[in-house]
């Protein structure tokens, strides 16, 4: 392996890194404004010869990453809402954690984040 990150093929149209994304996938983003190109106009004005564009958005394999250890593309789980809110603190609720490092939340906070009220 000679590069740091880990590669996946697009999730929606299945190129591998470094290709262009085939015509219509969902995770593209528009060379010209920066959205999801199926979504905005530029694509629609592509599709009908409006608009002429010389290249194309080249798909690069972002890593999901755990926020605490930075694993990459840590395995997907699930745990319920309320589980989540009250192991996982605030500031990491909205990002990836892997599962090993959930499970150390927990042993943090046996009792969830909200049980610690008395500061030392
Ligand atoms: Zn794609
Ligand atoms: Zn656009
Ligand atoms: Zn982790």
């Amino acid at each position: 392996m000679s590069k740091k990150w880990k590669s996946r093929p697009c999730a929606d149209c299945g190129v591998e890194e470094g290709q262009l994304h085939q015509l219509g996938c969902g995770v593209e983003v528009c060379p010209i404004c920066g959205n999801q190109f199926i979504g905005c106009e530029h694509y629609d004005q592509l599709i009908i010869g409006e608009l002429k564009l010389s290249y194309g958005m080249p798909y690069l394999s972002v890593p999901n990453m755990c926020a605490l250890c930075g694993e990459q593309w840590p395995e997907i789980f699930s745990v319920p809402d309320e589980e989540w809110d009250k192991y996982v603190i605030p500031e990491l609720q909205n990002k990836v954690s892997c599962w090993e490092c959930y499970e150390e939340q927990k042993k943090l906070f046996p009792n969830g984040w909200r049980s610690l009220s008395e500061r030392k």
